[in-house]
């Protein structure tokens, strides 16, 4: 049994990735940026995963800078804008981009009932405050509901406006192909099988300046530091291998992801799923339980092997109120009894019953006051 329900949080080491990590690591160690031999065929490895990531996601290869995650691109991406710059943000961003964003002048666009933003509150706005950017998440990493980014981009492009999207949940986990559309994208290795502390940022242009971080002329001046070759390669090769699969993965996980919902409302009939019907990722479960705080829930599972979420990850390494359930305008109380699922591209049929099974037998044991039987 496979008890890991957190890969919205972060996923294992895909064994392609770790296979292609410990390649690049033997053989491909060399500073990409010396000019020695050696040195000149890391950097051809580099570009050539440059490339391979540049297809996968349909951007050319010149508007990809690497980074060390998705919390670095964000905040490179708004930290390059000009200090008095207008942007507009939904109210159900990750804290990186919610943070990062604050520096600016920055107007939150609000969500509907289901957790998604709606293309016509941002025609308004775009009609009436001209920002100089546009900022919505693909995918929401706590409800999973998708985002209709294509439909902003477009409106972003018509209207002379940039788009970024926070693609760091969508990415492994449905298409990516036509990301590339939009002017700025952030992903992250780790949430889809890559290592921790990678990730990259897309800009609209070769030429695009991006000053966050400063000293060598790496990725054509846009951001110093050697680059991390291997975890580059891993990360490339990690999305390589799950995109063929994302279609049927989210066709089966998602059947077996309702299953669960439906077992888990046959035992909690008051319990409320958000963004229930909104379109959402295949893996993903955010629920309001009816009775008892998360932390209770998660403590009790995870002594039963499971690993579950009770929201949102924060700075401080504790986990913070769910920032989309607060944004549907729930009570102190509810945000208490939030928690997020997340499972993963093997998740089995028994992984979700056990799950299901474990839910109930913690509801029992905190009904007669916590004492484990
Ligand atoms: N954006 C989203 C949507 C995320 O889910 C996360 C990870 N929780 C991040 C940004 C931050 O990613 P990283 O860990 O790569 O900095």
């Amino acid at each position: 049994m496979n008890g890991y329900f957190d890969h919205n949080a972060t996923t294992p080491l895909h064994p392609a990735a770790r296979e292609a990590w410990l390649r690049a690591s033997d053989k491909h160690w060399h500073n990409p940026s010396s000019l020695y031999r050696d040195a000149g065929l890391a950097s051809q490895q580099l570009e050539s995963a440059r490339e391979r990531l540049g297809t996968l996601i349909g951007a050319e290869a010149e508007r990809i800078v690497f980074t060390s995650g998705a919390t670095e691109s964000n905040n490179a991406l708004f930290a390059s804008l000009p200090a008095d710059a207008l942007v507009v943000i939904s109210a159900i961003e990750h804290p990186s981009v919610r943070e990062a964003a604050r520096r600016r002048n920055v107007i939150e666009l609000p969500v509907n009932a289901d957790g998604v933003v709606r293309a016509d509150d941002l025609k308004q706005l775009i009609t009436s405050k001209h920002p100089a950017l546009v900022s919505v998440m693909a995918a929401n990493n706590e409800s999973g509901a998708l985002q209709p980014w294509r439909e902003l981009a477009s409106l972003c492009r018509e209207n002379g406006v940039l788009f970024h999207t926070d693609a760091a949940q969508w990415l492994g986990k449905l298409d990516a192909s036509e990301l590339g559309e939009c002017d700025f994208i952030t992903g992250s290795a780790h949430k889809f099988g890559g290592s921790k502390g990678c990730g990259f940022l897309v800009l609209p242009e070769e030429d695009s300046r991006l000053g966050f971080i400063r000293g060598g002329p790496q990725e054509h001046g846009r951001r110093a530091g050697t680059e991390n070759y291997p975890a580059i390669e891993a990360m490339v090769t990690a999305l390589e291998k799950i995109s063929p699969r994302s279609s049927e993965v989210a066709q089966t996980q998602s059947k077996l992801r309702d299953t669960f919902i439906g077992e888990m409302r046959m035992r909690f009939d008051s319990l409320r799923v958000i963004s229930e019907s909104a379109p959402r990722l295949w893996n993903t479960v955010l629920m309001v339980m009816p009775e008892h705080d998360n932390l209770k829930w998660l403590t009790r599972l995870s002594r039963r092997g499971f690993s579950i979420s009770t929201g949102s990850a924060c700075s401080s390494g504790k986990e913070g109120s769910s920032v989309v359930v607060t944004a549907l305008g729930a009570s102190a109380e509810e945000l208490k009894r939030v928690v997020r699922i997340s499972s993963g591209w093997d998740t089995t049929a028994a992984d979700w019953q056990a799950l299901a099974a474990a839910f109930i037998e913690v509801f029992e044991e905190l009904n007669r006051g916590g004492r484990p039987q």
